[in-house]
């Protein structure tokens, strides 16, 4: 494993509503994730994302983004989102509207932040204009210094934004993890009392297989490691998973920003679901971020004990499964019930199977000759009277596979023809659980 296993610094952006907190999140991440899966209909606001300034990785929560997807509704709680942040992050960008100056509800977000007593940088947002007054005399009453004038929409002074948030993040965490351990890290996530804890205690019940306890700080996680057959398994964040709402941005909000970070140093993302409750919307968007951060996917349906002998039934449950996950098609399944032990012991071994066909790497002549056959058993159609080409397919370095088909021009793909050849490669390779990317080139024939 390659990857530094420390989880990177965590910015969060707070504010009242309508200070600019999203358009501010999204030039600060950029689109560079894009939604899982438009085309299936499982969009939603992007509330988490990486980027780096300066040399530093961090990570960036967009707090309303965080209190709309929690609750499930368009309703901004701002200060349950806030109180969250307060606990994880390493840095806030406290952001108000320099056009308003400043209002009560920024007085009281100022209060809770002063409270938490992490850096807090102030930024004044929407200052693009020079003829507009301007408040930002005002805003230093707030006690956090001088406030930035940024601009979120032109991006104006995000960069000595940016400055200022890398200077305030702890200094970067010493050496990369030795590559000793050559374990495969597993997050466990989930909506909260779908049994996340009870299955990380059945799996940790048997003490022989324990090997470490990697200890961390207060506020960094904990990680536990374990043999699995031959190989190791470490799980990421077991503090995270046990600890329960004692936050009082409550329990939904801690538990998606700590799924995030979970996963963000995980290979392999175990993806539990309640068999009771069904497949709701929210689970398949916590495998829709895992998929987009180009991590594997196991699913359990927990708590199969509590069905009725009739609705044990896989073949129908796989069914459900392949139409609500079918942007990680043919994911692994495990049936488990962390009460009585059934399949508790399948989970780790098929998250170690999905992680080893991540790193998978097609040979170049190999691929080539599945994606020609691909072709010709199915000519993708015309369009715009013109015939899309591929020409030449190889994997490219990505730890996430990653398909580049050189085409005569991208513009002529169609979706579903790019995932035709998507479950083609799929069937031929066994990429289950795994997210593959495909990469469109434009190459001129003659090449
Ligand atoms: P949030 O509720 O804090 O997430 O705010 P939004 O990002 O949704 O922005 C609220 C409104 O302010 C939207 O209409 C944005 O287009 C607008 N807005 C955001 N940033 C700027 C900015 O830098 N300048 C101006 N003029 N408007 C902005
Ligand atoms: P978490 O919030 O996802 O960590 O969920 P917990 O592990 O705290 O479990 C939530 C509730 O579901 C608790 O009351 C558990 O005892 C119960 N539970 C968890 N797994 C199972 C299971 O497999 N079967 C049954 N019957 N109950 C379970």
């Amino acid at each position: 494993m390659t990857f530094e296993r420390a989880p990177l610094p965590l910015v969060a952006i707070v504010g009242r509503p309508n200070v600019g907190k999203s358009t501010l999140f999204n030039r600060l991440v950029g689109q560079r994730q894009a939604i899982v899966d438009a085309e299936a209909g499982l969009t939603r606001d992007r509330l988490y994302g990486t980027t780096d300034w300066a040399g530093r990785d961090f990570s960036v929560v967009d707090t309303a983004g965080l209190d709309r997807q929690a609750r499930g509704e368009l309703v901004e709680n701002t200060q349950r989102g806030t109180a969250t942040a307060i606990d994880e992050a390493d840095a806030i960008i406290f952001l108000v509207d320099v056009r308003d100056g400043l209002t009560a509800a920024d007085a009281e977000v100022a209060e809770m932040l002063r409270r938490g007593g992490r850096p807090v940088l102030l930024a004044a947002n929407k200052a693009e204009s020079p003829k507009d007054p301007g408040y930002i005399h005002e805003l230093y009453s707030l006690g956090f210094g001088e406030p930035l004038p940024i601009s979120a929409i032109q991006g104006t002074g995000t960069g000595d934004l940016l400055d200022r948030v890398v200077e305030a993040l702890p200094p970067a965490g010493g050496e990369p993890e030795a590559e000793a351990t050559q374990a495969v890290s597993v997050c466990i996530i989930g909506r909260p009392n779908v049994g996340k804890s009870s299955l990380l205690n059945a799996i940790l019940g048997d003490e022989r297989s324990l090997v470490a306890s990697i200890p961390g700080t207060t506020r960094d996680p904990v990680d536990t490691e374990l043999s699995v057959g031959d190989g190791r398994v470490r799980l990421v964040d077991t503090a995270g998973i046990r600890r329960k709402g004692v936050t009082k941005g409550g329990i939904e909000h801690y538990s998606l920003l700590r799924g995030f970070r979970a996963l963000e140093r995980a290979d392999v993302a175990v993806v539990v679901l309640d068999a009771t409750e069904g497949v709701l919307l929210q689970d398949q968007h916590i495998a829709g971020y895992a998929i987009e951060a180009g991590k594997g996917v196991v699913i359990v349906v927990n708590k199969w004990d509590l069905l009725e002998i009739e609705a044990r039934d896989d073949k129908e449950w796989r069914r459900k499964i392949d139409r609500s996950f079918q942007f990680i098609p043919g994911v692994p399944v495990v049936y488990a019930s962390a009460r009585t032990g059934r399949r508790v012991s399948d989970i780790l071994p098929a998250a170690v199977k999905v992680d080893e066909a991540r790193r998978r790497r097609i040979p170049t002549a190999e691929l080539n000759r599945v994606v020609r056959r691909a072709v010709e058993d199915n000519p993708p159609p015309m369009r715009k009277g013109k015939q899309f080409k591929v020409l030449y397919a190889t994997q490219g370095k990505e730890r996430t596979p990653t398909i580049v088909l050189f085409v005569n021009d991208p513009e002529l793909s169609h979706f579903s023809y790019r995932r035709y050849l998507e479950n083609q490669i799929r069937a031929r390779y066994g990429f289950e659980g795994v997210p593959l990317r495909l990469l469109l080139r434009k190459r001129s024939e003659e090449d």
